[in-house]
């Protein structure tokens, strides 16, 4: 069995876990191991997702304010790699309608909210049914917000560039490899033993071959799978997965010009942490409608076929030990049921997911609808009382650190995340800060900004 030994070891090559190989390798000679399972960074969430670089209007500053900044700050990190590496940055703003009074309450509220989290006067106004007649003339509403400072990208493109920037900077990055095993002693200052199992190649069959790495430090960014790697150290977090697959439809052609923005409406059910299905142009220029969030039983369950085979240990799964109370506890909430069954309607009738959009641009045709887009999957946690975490949740030891629920606006935050947790691990002693960090990508003033204001508190277990 091939051994590799590391200062610091990071499971998931997601945005997430991309950009903290690439940030504390920018600030440190620690030696680093990203390892993933798939054959590229960035190949679930972080390529599957609207593409949004998201404006901090929508995030209530008193439950969200980590997220929210980490937004805020995220639209200058990311205009400012993407100017770097020559990436498309669309700087094409947003529009968020209400189509009724509750609706119009709401905008007031993400104004102040938006105004709340840091955006200026500038960037965020709201328009009355006239002005935004004017502006897009196609959408019906009462009340809209406008913002500038909102932009689309191809996250699953900048994280690749990102790879190979971190590669750059000497990370041994370990493709097609999965950890299915962790040797570790809570509470305790000891190397972590990861137990991994490497394919030759991603769609083979092969078993693989059974490797593992010592580090003395472990990094969980594994997304959807970040509680699977915290079980697997045997830490007993009273935590559930449920998994929504976000579905899209591509419009065609002849709807192009249909907008000048993409187009959110105020979400009917606003406890979640999901929005409704939008009106997306993409980075590309595509047109596209999209995500809801249908229930389904995997982390990778794109299509029928996956989830039909991770049905029963998924049923298996909720109906072990606290689980099934969890469930129980969660739909005895009327809210949460009346969510989850018209999210599925959404799924399973391609009218109904139209019609939640044509609400506010009544010249969409269903029939006209012929292809779907690329689905992704959010992973949420619900506690023992069946309630969503609306936010991420991050959990330190001795020698791990776990980052768990980490959703949307995930992608737009993960460089002022990475940032402040490098930073937490530096004052913690875990990461050396043996260089100035390489300010090529952005001026030092923003990092220091961002460590300054983008709050987020670790668990300590
Ligand atoms: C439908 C949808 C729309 C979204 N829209 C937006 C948006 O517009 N803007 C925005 O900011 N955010 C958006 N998000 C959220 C954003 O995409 C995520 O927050 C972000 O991509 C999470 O990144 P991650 O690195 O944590 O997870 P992931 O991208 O899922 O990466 C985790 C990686 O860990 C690997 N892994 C897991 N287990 C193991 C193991 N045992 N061994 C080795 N490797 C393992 C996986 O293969 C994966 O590559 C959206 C998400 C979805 C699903």
């Amino acid at each position: 069995m091939g051994t590799k030994n590391t200062n610091i070891a990071i499971i998931g090559a997601g945005i997430l876990g991309t950009t903290l190989s690439y940030i504390i390798s920018s600030l440190s000679n620690s030696k680093i191991i990203l390892i993933e399972q798939e054959n590229n960074a960035g190949h679930h969430a972080s390529s599957r997702n609207t593409g949004k670089v998201h404006a901090p209007f929508i995030y209530n500053p008193e439950k969200k304010n980590g997220l929210a900044k980490a937004a805020l700050f995220g639209y200058d990190f990311w205009n400012n790699y993407c100017m770097a590496k020559k990436i498309n940055f669309k700087e094409d703003g947003i529009m968020e309608v209400a189509t009724n009074d509750k609706g119009t309450k709401t905008i007031y509220k993400h104004l102040e909210w938006g105004m709340q989290n840091g955006l200026e006067k500038k960037d965020i106004q709201i328009l009355e049914k006239k002005e935004v007649e004017s502006i897009e003339p196609n959408i019906t509403c009462q009340s809209a917000i406008l913002c500038n400072r909102d932009a689309s990208v191809d996250y699953g493109e900048i994280t690749r560039c990102l790879a190979i920037d971190a590669f750059k900077n000497k990370v041994d990055q370990i493709m097609n490899s999965k950890v299915i095993k962790i040797e570790n002693e809570l509470a305790s200052n000891k190397e972590i033993t990861l137990k991994y199992k490497q394919y030759p190649c991603n769609s083979c069959n092969s078993d693989g071959n059974e490797k593992e790495i010592k580090c003395d430090f472990l990094i969980n960014a594994a997304g959807g799978s970040a509680l699977d790697i915290v079980n697997m150290m045997k830490l007993n977090l009273d935590y559930t997965n449920l998994y929504f697959r976000g579905e899209y439809w591509i419009a065609p052609l002849k709807y192009k010009y249909l907008t000048n923005h993409s187009i959110y409406s105020v979400p009917e059910f606003q406890q979640f942490p999901f929005l409704d299905p939008h009106w997306i142009i993409r980075s590309n220029g595509n047109r596209e409608i999209g995500p809801n969030a249908c229930p389904v039983f995997s982390q990778h369950g794109y299509n029928t076929r996956i989830n039909l085979k991770e049905f029963f240990p998924k049923i298996y799964d909720f109906a072990k030990g606290s689980n099934i109370k969890k469930i129980k506890n969660m739909f005895f909430k009327k809210e949460i049921t009346q969510l989850v069954l018209k999210e599925m309607l959404s799924s399973l009738s391609k009218r109904h997911m139209i019609n939640r959009v044509k609400k506010f641009l009544p010249l969409l045709k269903s029939k006209d609808f012929i292809r779907k887009g690329t689905s992704g999957i959010r992973t949420n946690l619900i506690d023992k009382y069946g309630n969503f975490i609306t936010n991420p949740v991050f959990i330190s030891s001795n020698n791990a650190l776990h980052i768990l629920n980490y959703n949307s606006p995930g992608a737009t935050g993960a460089f002022s995340i990475g940032f402040v947790l490098a930073f937490k691990l530096i004052e913690k002693g875990v990461v050396k800060k043996d260089k100035e960090i390489q300010t090529h990508f952005f001026k030092e003033k923003l990092i220091m900004d961002c460590i300054k204001e983008v709050k987020i508190s670790l668990i300590k277990i």
